[in-house]
């Protein structure tokens, strides 16, 4: 390690498959930042604030399971965060750890280039589904939650936002969304639909975009969508711009497009 170099991580569980360093590190690379950006294998998520601060760690990010223990360890929660309930990035503000959530703002980011969105209808209703919603619900998006099971529908209805099981969908009038998202993890390790083919191609009917957040590959999800003429995307930009709006915490400035280039090809291993 350089003199003054600082040191960044990522939290997680695994996290060896992570792409998150080579994605900060092109970032501060091409900014001439002199900082390092690392994994973390963590076990223990409740001991995430205690193993950031004595590392000497300036920023973080977290990933799957630690989002909602390193909500509740943090010592400030900033922005939407607090309704989340999840936190991805912490900063470390004069020893004390300020907490943001940048997978909402990088999912409204990644959507820009669809154009004009009122409507959106979001399958599943895991954490991703949660910062998801939020943000649209922020954004004055209109937007229902389908989920394949009941249990996690409660969050949702908390803060107003309609939400379905698969069961209770069937029986509504199909209403008319333009921007379907699949924030489930079907199609991730599999090749399932996030629900029934039916419900999906009622819905592409009126549709003109679809998005999943899974990423680097086109999920059966966006298969059937691009059959049925809408425009499709993947998780890639929300994974880039996540990493974006978390490395402008770390590096204290707004960055330009090319840092944003040099980082999506870090992302990619170019
Ligand atoms: P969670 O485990 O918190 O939630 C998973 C959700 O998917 C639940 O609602 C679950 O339903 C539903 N689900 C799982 N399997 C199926 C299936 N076979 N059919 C229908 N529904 C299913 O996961 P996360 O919210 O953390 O992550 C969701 C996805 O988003 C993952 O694929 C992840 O890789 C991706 N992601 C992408 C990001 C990016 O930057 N591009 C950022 C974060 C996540 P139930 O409640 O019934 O169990």
């Amino acid at each position: 390690m350089s003199e003054n170099q600082e040191k960044f991580v990522i939290f997680g569980n695994p996290v060896a498959h992570s792409k998150s360093p080579q994605m900060q590190n092109a970032g501060f690379e091409n900014l001439k930042y002199n900082a390092i950006y690392e994994k973390h294998h963590l076990e223990d998520g409740s001991s995430i604030k205690e193993t950031f601060l004595q590392n000497g760690y300036e920023g973080a990010n977290i990933t799957v399971p630690h989002k909602e223990f390193a909500f509740s360890n943090a010592d400030e929660v900033r922005g939407l965060a607090q309704k989340i309930h999840a936190v991805n990035t912490y900063i470390n503000e004069n020893g004390k750890v300020i907490a943001y959530n940048t997978d909402a703002p990088g999912f409204l980011k990644a959507i820009e280039s669809f154009g004009e969105v009122k409507k959106v209808l979001l399958l599943g209703a895991g954490g991703t589904a949660k910062a998801i919603a939020l943000a649209l619900q922020e954004s004055n998006i209109d937007v229902d939650v389908l989920n394949r099971s009941e249990g996690k529908l409660e969050f949702f209805k908390n803060e107003g936002i309609t939400s379905y099981s698969w069961d209770t969908f069937k029986s509504k009038e199909t209403q008319e969304y333009d921007l379907i998202v699949n924030s489930t993890s079907a199609g991730l390790k599999d090749e399932y639909l996030p629900c029934d083919k039916e419900i999906l191609e009622n819905a592409f009917k009126t549709a003109k975009y679809a998005f999943d957040c899974v990423y680097g590959k086109v999920t059966p999800f966006l298969a059937l969508a691009q059959e049925n003429s809408l425009e499709i995307k993947d998780g890639e930009d929300m994974l880039l711009f996540q990493g974006v709006l978390a490395f402008e915490y770390f590096t204290k400035q707004k960055v330009s497009g090319d840092v944003v280039e040099a980082m999506r090809k870090g992302l990619k291993g170019e």
